[in-house]
């Protein structure tokens, strides 16, 4: 049977979606959000991860891999991750731990056992389960059997989309899923074409997405300077007026807390100013003046 390929499952997630959940992250998306938090999601492969703080200086890494990539420099090995991104080896070269694995294959069972461990906590809080990614509808394969099994159980279920399905798999995701958490990242072709690597339309999935009555959470990255002008505050009023099935619209500040930075991204050096007090104000009286409904930024809420 088909393995999914997960980078991790975070359980008591209470940010993607109602209640207390467990949010299962599936590796690999056809995106390059210059800004994305999770690049280690981005490969849809096993992936070399290196934390150089412990490293001894022991050369063991280097000598295995015959100083192709590895350089010791001040005592401490560096290596090339574009080079070494799939030499796996390394993690049982390595007697400091410094080498990980990003990714692993799991069954559908075992990504069930995970799951059905905190089924009390999804009963009480009106919880359940959300697939998250890197993009799950790329391993929708293997979703497909997992999310039957845990609807038989009587599990609510969420899907987080990027808005990039150029395989047309939503559409066959209806039947299981309850709710959809959906990207808005931009309002123009030439913000996703420098910043996000395609040209995005979320409303073709909205319109898909109401016409099966199926309720959304937008999503929205907001980078100060980059995406966050008039047109985009428009772009939501005008969607929030169009489709009723939106029933949250969750604003997300940029922050610089970039987990691993090793990870190659299209624009990897390119980092954005972080929203000052000032500048999240003009966007709640943006969305205030437009009327958006039900609108949250960090916890707090800006719209009935
Ligand atoms: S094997 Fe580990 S501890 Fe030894 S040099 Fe390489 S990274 Fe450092
Ligand atoms: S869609 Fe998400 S996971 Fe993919 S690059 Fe953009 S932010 Fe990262």
């Amino acid at each position: 049977m088909t393995k999914g390929l997960i980078f991790d499952i975070q359980r008591f997630s209470v940010n993607d979606g109602p209640g207390i959940r467990t949010t299962v992250f599936f590796k690999g998306c056809g995106l390059r959000c210059a800004w994305c938090h999770n690049p280690e999601s981005i490969a849809s492969y096993q992936q070399l991860s290196v934390d150089s703080t412990r490293c001894d200086g022991c050369k063991r890494c280097f000598d295995y891999v015959k100083g192709y990539g590895i350089e010791m420099i001040n005592g401490k090995a560096v290596i090339d991750t574009n080079i070494h991104d799939r030499t796996l080896d390394l993690v049982h070269v390595c007697p400091q731990g410094c080498f990980s694995v990003v990714g692993e294959e799991k069954s559908v069972d075992e990504v069930v056992s995970v799951i059905m461990k905190d089924w009390d906590y999804y009963a009480e809080s009106g919880g359940g389960v959300t697939f998250s990614g890197g993009e799950a509808l790329n391993q929708w394969g293997f979703i497909e059997p997992l999310a039957r099994i845990l609807k038989e159980k009587g599990l609510h279920l969420t899907l987080d989309i990027s808005g990039y399905d150029p395989a047309g798999i939503l559409t066959k995701t209806l039947g299981l899923i309850d709710l959809y958490l959906l990207d808005v990242k931009a309002s123009s072709d030439d913000i996703y074409h420098k910043y996000v690597g395609q040209t995005l339309n979320p409303e073709g999935m909205l319109k898909i997405l109401a016409s099966a009555h199926k309720p959304v959470i937008l999503r929205v990255p907001l980078i100060a300077d980059v995406n966050d002008d008039s047109r985009l505050f428009d772009y939501l009023a005008q969607l929030n007026l169009a489709y009723d099935n939106i029933i949250e619209t969750n604003l997300l500040p940029y922050h610089t807390l970039r987990k691993k930075q090793q990870f190659r991204l299209l624009n990897e050096r390119e980092f954005f100013t972080v929203a000052d007090q000032d500048r999240k104000n003009f966007w709640k009286n943006e969305i205030i003046r437009r009327q958006i409904r039900h609108v949250i930024m960090e916890n707090e809420l800006l719209s009935q």
